[in-house]
Formats: C-alpha cells, structure tokens, sequence
C-alpha cells in the first residue's frame, strides 16, 4: 500500500454498519434511509432496465439527466448552468468530490475545508498529494456550530488551491449562514480560490435553521470559481445507485471530466433517466421529504435527550450530533465500540471526522433517517 494511504484503514461506516449485523443492533450510525424513494423514479428504473439503457452512457452522462440536473439548479436556486459542458454526471457525489481534487490540486496545494469533515475528503486530498487545512467547527449558542473568523482567515496562504465546503454539513446538521458564506467568497477571491461544494443535504434543512439552504455559487463573484457537487443518493433516498453530479464553469467541470474518464469512464446507465424524472418531479415531492425527515429528526432528538445524552443542534441533514459527558463517557470511539453490546444501538463517534482529535473526542453522531418504528425502538433501548 502507498504511503499516502497508510493512515486511511476502513471506513468507519464500514466497520459499525458491519458492528450492527454482528449483534443485531439497530443501526443509527451509517446514513441511508430504510424505506425506498418516489415510485415515479424506481418504475422510471425498472422501464430503463427493459428498454435498452444498459450500455455505457455518453461521459459526460446522458442528456436527459444532465437537462435535468440543469432545470432542478434553476427551479431550487436560481443558478444557471448549461446542459453541453458544464454538467457532469458521476458515481455519486464522492467520485465527484474526489476526481474535482485530483483535476484541480498539484501535489502540495492546501484544501481548506471545516473538520469535522466527511472522511472521503481526507482521502482525496491524499491522493492528490495534497495538503488538508482544517478550520474547527465549534458547538456555540443553542449548540449550533460556528467557526472563528480569524481561524479561517489564518487558514488561506499562496498555496490555497481551493477550499472544500459541505452545508448543510454532515456530521453536524449546521447549515452555513449567508454571512459565513460571504466571509468564505471574500476569502476565495482574495486568495485567487476555488470552491468546490458538496451539497448532497440541499434539500434536508428543517424550520428552525438558522438559514435556509444558500449554494456558495449563488453569491457575488462564486458562480465562475465553484464546483458545485450534488447526488441523487439522499433526496431520492437511493443511497446505492451513486448517482451524484457536478456543476459548475465549462473548465472546472472539464477538470471532473478528464480523471472521471479513467476512474470510473461512465455510470448507472439505468438509473440516470430515472433520476431525471425524480429531478423534475413537482414541489410537493420536496417539501414532503423534508417535513417527513423533520418529524423523525424531532422524535430522535426528544428521544435522545430523554435517555440523556446532551443534544446539539441538528438544522439540517440525516444527522444529530450528541455530547455523550453528561452520560459519564468521554471517548466516543469508547463509546461507540460498546454500544451494540450495551443498548443495542449502533452509532458514528464523531471524532474520526477531525484532525484536532480533542474538539469532537466526546461527540456521537446518530442518523434519524429510518422508519419511525425503528427510532422508537432504538430510543427505548437507549433509555433502558
Ligand atoms: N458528501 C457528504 C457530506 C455525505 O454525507 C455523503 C454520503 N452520502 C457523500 C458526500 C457521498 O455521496 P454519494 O453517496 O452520492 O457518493
Ligand atoms: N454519507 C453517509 C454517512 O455519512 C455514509 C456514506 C458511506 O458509507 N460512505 O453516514
């Protein structure tokens, strides 16, 4: 195994999904969903199956989904991207994220992004011999997560190649603020950056946020230096069809484009015009997903307070983030290893998620996106 890879074992979605087979546990640690997506799409999919859409699709994907990736930017966020060359379609969100820091980073070019960060990241800024710059995301008023300013600031130098944003933020439910974006656009510009944005929970921010969702690529000056990254996987809960996208400037898409073409070369034949129709499906279709995962987001947390774990704020996302020390523990990884044993319940130790070990050693993160059944189970075996 080459060295860069060497400190990256097996994720940690791996390792506590595979916990809770092993005992049983339910599983409240890797996030997908339990029930299946719009039957418009799966019988889209089934029809694809059937009707000849099992060769390789075109590179770039097939016309149909990238006219409707397009539409959806336009219908949701006002933003403008044009179908020929400036859409790409891509085995989910992670090959995206992870082909846009390998076209766009020579080896020793910084990534700034905020930690607790999706692991993928990490990964690929390895990969690309790049170099991760962390800016710590800190439980503040009410427990929602901010930064320090001047932390970010200090985070940008001559060799920031571009910064890598996800909100609504996985693992900590945040849902950056136009403010913070302003400050991160400045930054960009004034450091010559690009954005890359990872925005697969766009349509998960629930009424008490403190903003809605606002693409980066929205504000002045950001929609000619951003990438911005998007899957089917959690508005359609089809987590395993990896069908993600990129959008952005025809030379920042081209860049995804040219290492896609020797990761993966095309993908998900079948399921590419089936997400199309999930893409233009009507509002209702939206605003019921979030209001569906709003009630569980609720009963989760009410839960988890009773069986005394101090909550966080969890604005949007599949994910809750708890304090497990008023529960006596300290080491979430600890925690997280005895859980299944103990109650049952297989949960995500948020601190795989950062460099600076210390700030998330004692945060546990719980998914909320199963069937009410389950989390009433997985509450009353919490509260025992
Ligand atoms: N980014 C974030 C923040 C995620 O939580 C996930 C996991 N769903 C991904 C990217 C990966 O998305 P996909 O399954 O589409 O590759
Ligand atoms: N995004 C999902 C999560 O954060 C899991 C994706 C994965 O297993 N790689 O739980």
């Amino acid at each position: 195994l080459v060295e860069r890879m060497r400190p990256f074992g097996t994720t940690i979605f791996a390792t506590m999904s595979a916990l809770a087979l092993k005992t049983g546990a339910v599983n409240l640690g890797q996030g997908f969903p339990d029930t299946d997506g719009p039957a418009e799409m799966l019988d889209a999919a089934a029809r694809a199956l059937r009707e000849g859409y099992n060769q390789y699709p075109p590179g770039p994907g097939l016309p149909v989904l990238r006219q409707a990736v397009a539409a959806h930017q336009r219908r949701f966020w006002g933003l403008e991207y044009d179908p020929d060359g400036e859409v790409v379609v891509t085995a989910g969100a992670t090959e995206a994220i992870a082909a846009a820091i390998l076209g766009l980073c020579e080896a020793g070019d910084e990534v700034v992004c905020f930690e607790p960060y999706y692991d993928s990241y990490a990964a690929s800024i390895a990969l690309a011999g790049a170099v991760r710059r962390p800016v710590t995301l800190r439980p503040g008023d009410g427990g929602r997560y901010g930064f320090d300013p001047a932390e970010l600031r200090a985070a940008f130098g001559p060799r920031t190649r571009l910064v890598l944003l996800n909100t609504p933020h996985n693992p900590t439910g945040k849902v950056f603020t136009r403010e913070e974006l302003t400050l991160i656009a400045q930054l960009c510009q004034e450091f010559g950056a690009y954005a890359v944005t990872d925005e697969v929970y766009e349509h998960l921010v629930f009424d008490d946020a403190g903003s809605p969702h606002l693409p980066l690529a929205s504000l002045p000056g950001m929609r000619e230096r951003t990438l911005r990254i998007s899957s089917a996987g959690k508005t359609f809960s089809c987590t395993g069809w990896k069908v993600g996208w990129a959008s952005g400037p025809a030379a920042l898409v081209s860049a995804v484009l040219r290492v896609k073409q020797f990761l993966t070369f095309v993908n998900a034949g079948p399921f590419q015009p089936a997400v199309a129709v999930a893409l233009g499906l009507p509002d209702d279709y939206f605003t019921g997903f979030t209001a569906g995962l709003q009630e569980r987001r609720d009963q989760l947390r009410a839960g988890l307070a009773e069986a005394g774990f101090g909550v966080l704020a969890a604005e949007g996302t599949y994910f809750i983030t708890t304090d497990i020390r008023p529960l006596g523990g300290s080491d979430g990884i600890e925690f997280c290893l005895g859980l299944p044993e103990r109650s049952g319940v297989v949960a995500i130790p948020a601190q795989v998620f950062y460099d600076d070990v210390d700030a998330g050693r004692h945060l546990v993160r719980f998914a909320f996106c199963k069937r009410p059944e389950v989390i009433a189970d997985a509450v009353a075996r919490l509260k025992q």
